[in-house]
């Protein structure tokens, strides 16, 4: 239930799969809604039929599952202010046009492609660039600088139009965002962007307010580089006699180093993914890694999201945030206007962390998946304290196996180096001393095994490393793993003496 007016959007238009940047804006607009009690809205921006891509609206909603980010309004969960998918909105929009074109703020423009690229072309030949506003409007083919007859004719010769902008002429608009503070612009500044095509569909700009406007959005949330279309939107606003809503632009997310946005090229090229989830070009095939297939828990990749371009301020250090304490925690007052380095290596710190505090019935869940690939079949219960026993060393469920591959196997092989060091000539007869004792021990617990063991290397007065070293080679076969008392324990007795007599053999 929500009881507040805060309405947010998270518009993303679906021409691909969502890259983190993306992902932390759909973040900053989730934590923000639930701060305030609002609503956190999806809304499919498909104006643009020619760069809409098979399977990324799943994609989009899939990933916000994942995160544990739902939408509370959008597609599928349809309240009042619906539909929510531009290309079922195209009725609404045209009347909006034409209010513009008959207040004079909007124009019928027939300029052609063609003649536009040319334009383009002369100008930089000239060592300028063209831009269709209040300098150029009036020496174009528009209803401003047509007569009204021609422009009547041209209407019903059907005559391929758009429909532009008149911005007002040299006015200082004053903004205010919540990240940036004020802004101010010139209309002069402004040029006369279509607000409608020719193929009856309105462009993102036009599209984008009045639904904003409809939907009631209180609070535009979104990334740096629709930044320089606030003077537009809030000019539209204006034009339309409609309160804007309240902005903020989001930093971007910079590569590694500093230089630039990050890119899918960087993720590729060092090795991390930049998008949540994997995504298969329906085009090419070419595949995109995604955290959840790398491994990840969806809590460390929204910690980590929710620092780049945030902190939780006053001086405090703490970086261990759970979904509910960014919500409490979460203000635009301590977003940074500069761009967000990205950090692969605190990635995998936040993902270390969430790791040991997921349940290990979870992960043992994932572990027997692939102990299962390698041919065994041990009981739940076993995986379960195994994973206890060796996930202290871990970030991901993938590398249990090579931590702790000796619980379900005994060892096909001994290290060599480990050979040299421990197995020494008097090696064997404390090896058939060790396996006497463990086979008087009835009651084979960790405890009862660590205290007879200890008790007799200690009245033969020896050194503990040369009982424990080879034992360690003979149950796991390397110098690796965790307490070697609680490894026998954990495979058992039948399999700790089989194991020594085995190596007794072969060593
Ligand atoms: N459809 C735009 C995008 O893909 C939305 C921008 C906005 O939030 O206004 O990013």
């Amino acid at each position: 239930m929500t009881t507040s007016s805060v309405r947010v959007r998270f518009a993303p238009s679906p021409t691909g799969p969502l890259h983190i940047g993306g992902l932390r804006t759909a973040l900053y607009n989730y934590l923000f809604a639930k701060k305030h009690k609002g609503t956190f809205i999806l809304r499919i921006e498909d104006t643009d039929q020619k760069r809409f891509v098979e399977g990324a609206e799943d994609y989009i909603k899939e990933a916000l599952n994942w995160c544990g980010i739902p939408y509370d309004e959008g597609p599928e969960k349809e309240a009042s202010y619906g539909p929510y998918h531009q290309s079922d909105r195209k009725s609404i929009y045209k009347e909006y046009v034409e209010k513009l074109l008959t207040s004079g703020q909007a124009y019928y423009a027939f300029d052609t492609a063609e003649e536009l690229a040319k334009l383009r072309e002369d100008f930089e030949k000239a060592g300028k660039t063209f831009s269709y506003d209040w300098e150029t409007r009036h020496q174009l083919k528009n209803s401003l600088a047509l007569s009204e007859a021609e422009v009547q004719q041209k209407l019903e010769n059907n005559e391929k139009y758009v429909i532009r902008f008149k911005p007002p002429h040299n006015q200082e608009v004053i903004m205010h965002d919540l990240v940036r503070g004020e802004i101010t612009v010139n209309t002069k500044a402004v040029d006369d962007k279509v607000l409608y095509k020719s193929d009856g569909l309105p462009t993102y700009h036009m599209a984008n307010i009045i639904d904003d406007h409809l939907m009631e959005i209180s609070h535009v949330i979104r990334g740096e580089e629709w930044l320089p279309s606030m003077a537009l939107h809030v000019l539209l606003y204006k034009a339309f006699d409609w309160e804007a809503p309240e902005f903020a632009h989001l930093p971007l997310i910079l590569k590694p180093t500093g230089k630039g946005k990050l890119s899918k090229r960087d993720g590729d090229k060092l090795g991390f993914p930049v998008f949540p989830l994997a995504w298969t070009d329906p085009k090419t095939g070419d595949l995109a890694a995604g955290y959840r297939e790398a491994g990840y828990l969806p809590q460390a990749v929204i910690n980590m999201l929710a620092f780049m371009g945030w902190n939780p301020g006053h001086g405090s250090e703490k970086e261990i945030f759970s979904l509910q304490e960014l919500i409490d925690a979460f203000s635009f007052k301590q977003v940074s206007k500069s761009g967000a380095k990205f950090d692969f290596e605190k990635t995998k710190w936040f993902q270390h962390h969430y790791f040991q505090q997921a349940d290990n019935k979870t992960i043992a869940q994932e572990f027997t998946k692939i102990i299962a690939d390698k041919g065994y079949q041990p009981d739940p219960a076993y995986v379960e304290q195994v994973t206890k026993a060796i996930k202290e060393r871990a970030t991901f469920t993938k590398e249990l196996w090579e931590l702790g591959d000796f619980f379900f196997k005994a060892p096909e092989a001994y290290d060599n180096k480990a050979v040299k060091k421990a197995w020494k000539a008097d090696t064997p007869s404390l090896m058939k001393a060790i396996k006497d004792i463990i086979q008087q021990i009835d009651h084979f617990t960790k405890e009862e095994l660590t205290q007879q063991v200890k008790t007799w290397i200690t009245q033969q007065e020896i050194g503990f490393g040369k009982v424990m070293m080879p034992l360690r080679l003979v149950i796991v076969g390397a110098m690796k793993g965790p307490d070697l008392f609680q490894i026998m324990t954990l495979i058992g007795k039948e399999e700790t003496l089989s194991r020594i007599t085995q190596a007794l053999q072969r060593l």
